[in-house]
């Protein structure tokens, strides 16, 4: 049967009531059950070994006060430096800029980048009264165009009409006279994905930024990919300094691990996160509740 992390470390610190301060085998017995379960959650290895150095030295000789048993003092310290990892607060896609503000989606294919650039034009415009244009940058694919046509009609958010002969950076100067010319405050492009990264999606991607100056490049990484999931954060980040991350399949990652790997592998705040198929099933990323998810 499934056991959480804090029942084991709980186990683990039943023995030692009453101790005055934690020694470092204590909190080594505590350590191993805690490098077990964040792999488990699917945490990269890298990520774990650097966690758990922290939480060692924070708890070795920590003092055991009175009101708590060793394993709730261990358990909080675990969630506080959790939390820390994970950025200390909710962190909001940032709209402070000249109208139209435009947001770049990029991303893998199948990772969920369309369906989540609906999703957060729903948002905007439900939440922030915000009047948004959507376009597809993704001339390999009509397919994916279409969908995106399809999912803006869904939300009742206007997408830019489709031109087949167009390259991304054609679309993306269209994009933005007619969401200048039209009155938009937001901006969405959707991006070309790949399979893999790959070079030649790289290379335009770039371009498209140079071009449409994005105020906010979001990335949007299937929860589920585990350790892929931080390579291709990284090459990503690497070459177009994104501004946040968008974790989709958050509702089929059931302890959370993607969120602690994606976060110290770039440094950049996990913005958003994707918990299910439906176009309202985005929500804010809080720090807080993804360590308690993953102490379970
Ligand atoms: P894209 O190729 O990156 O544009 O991916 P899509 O937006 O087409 O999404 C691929 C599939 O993932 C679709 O069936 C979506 O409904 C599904 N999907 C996207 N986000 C989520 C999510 O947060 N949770 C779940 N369960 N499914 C999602």
């Amino acid at each position: 049967m499934f056991e959480s992390l804090s029942d084991r470390l709980g186990k683990i610190f039943d023995g030692l009531r009453g101790r005055g301060a934690l020694s470092a085998s204590d909190v080594d017995a505590a350590m191993r059950e805690i490098r077990r379960a964040l792999i488990e959650a699917d945490v990269s290895l890298e990520v774990v070994r650097a966690f758990v150095d922290q939480v060692r030295d924070r708890a070795v000789g920590a003092e055991v006060t009175r009101s708590v048993t060793p394993g709730q003092q261990v358990i909080k310290i675990v969630h506080d430096e959790l939390v820390a990892v994970l950025g200390e607060s909710t962190v909001a896609i940032d709209l402070n800029a000249k109208a139209p503000v435009t947001l770049l989606m990029v991303g893998l294919q199948g990772s969920g980048k369309t369906t989540t650039t609906a999703k957060i034009a729903k948002r905007l415009k439900d939440k922030q009264k915000k009047k948004v244009l959507l376009a597809s940058l993704d001339t390999r694919r009509p397919a994916a165009m279409e969908q995106l046509r399809v999912l803006g009609e869904q939300v009742g958010v206007d997408t830019l009409p489709i031109v087949t002969s167009e390259t991304p950076v054609e679309i993306a100067r269209r994009a933005e006279r007619e969401g200048r010319l039209g009155g938009y405050d937001v901006l969405i492009l959707d991006t070309a994905g790949r399979t893999h990264v790959d070079e030649e999606l790289m290379v335009e991607t770039v371009s498209i930024k140079d071009i449409a100056n994005p105020h906010e490049i979001l990335l949007v990484v299937d929860a589920l990919t585990g350790q892929d999931a931080i390579n291709v954060a990284r090459s990503f980040d690497g070459r177009l300094d994104i501004t946040g991350i968008v974790l989709t399949r958050v509702d089929g990652d059931g302890r959370g691990g993607a969120a602690l790997s994606m976060r110290a592998a770039t440094g950049k705040p996990i913005k958003l996160i994707g918990v299910g198929e439906k176009m309202d099933a985005l929500e804010d990323f809080h720090p807080s509740r993804i360590a308690d998810r993953i102490l379970g």
